[in-house]
């Protein structure tokens, strides 16, 4: 898998830190997105059925009932991101979890969408009071997870509610501490598992110990 070269970019723009690390995915873990989005999405005519854990083939016309083909549903993702602001909310327990880890951590925020929503997305977490680092990438999350090590073996917890990225942190840094939390605990069951070797965490209560223990903070 080869590294983005944006988020390379946007690494090298980091002030250099040598602290114990928390990588954080944005969507579904600090900021709501399946909560909001039915809501986005019935505000312009559309209704979400979550049959399987993919938005193409499961957003329909209300009017019509037909399923709305794939680059309309594009289209609607790329306004929503745009509109982020009017719709994401903070998950509950993210904030004051990140304050609290942040006295001893690093926090740098990963989100995977076109770099072209970086500056939309930096505004919002600015309006919301969460002044961490945000990265984008448009490929596998693993190579940013390493390259944010940096050269020294610090500890470092990454947190994800898509399994995929789990894999592939685990894949380029095989001793981070991996966390699977999601926003909205009835996706599960829509969900591919966690791999066997991520720490299910249920909410941010739950997950700051064990974030704390992992960083050695
Ligand atoms: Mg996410």
């Amino acid at each position: 898998m080869s590294d983005d070269p944006e988020t390379l970019r946007q690494i090298e723009e980091l002030a250099a830190d040598d602290r114990p690390l928390l990588i954080l995915d944005v969507d579904d873990v600090i900021l709501d997105f399946i909560k909001p989005f039915p809501r986005y999405l019935q505000s312009r005519g559309f209704d979400l059925r979550l049959d399987s854990f993919h938005l193409h083939g499961n957003i329909f016309h209300v009017e019509n009932g037909e399923v709305a083909a794939t680059g309309h549903v594009t289209e609607l993702i790329d306004e929503f991101f745009h509109g982020q602001a009017e719709w994401q909310t903070i998950t509950e327990g993210a904030a004051d979890a990140m304050a609290q880890i942040a006295k001893s951590a690093e926090i740098v925020l990963l989100t995977a969408m076109p770099h072209r929503f970086r500056e939309a997305r930096r505004n919002h977490l600015d309006a919301l009071g969460l002044p961490y680092p945000l990265l984008t990438t448009e490929m596998a999350k693993g190579p940013a997870v390493a390259r944010l090590r940096g050269p020294t073996p610090r500890p470092i917890a990454f947190v994800d509610d898509q399994p995929r990225n789990l894999v592939s942190a685990h894949e380029h840094v095989p001793d981070a501490t991996l966390f699977h939390l999601t926003a909205d605990n009835s996706l599960r069951e829509l969900m591919p598992p966690p791999p066997d070797f991520a720490v299910i965490v249920e909410d941010w209560k739950s997950a700051l110990p064990k974030i704390e223990q992992a960083l050695g903070i």
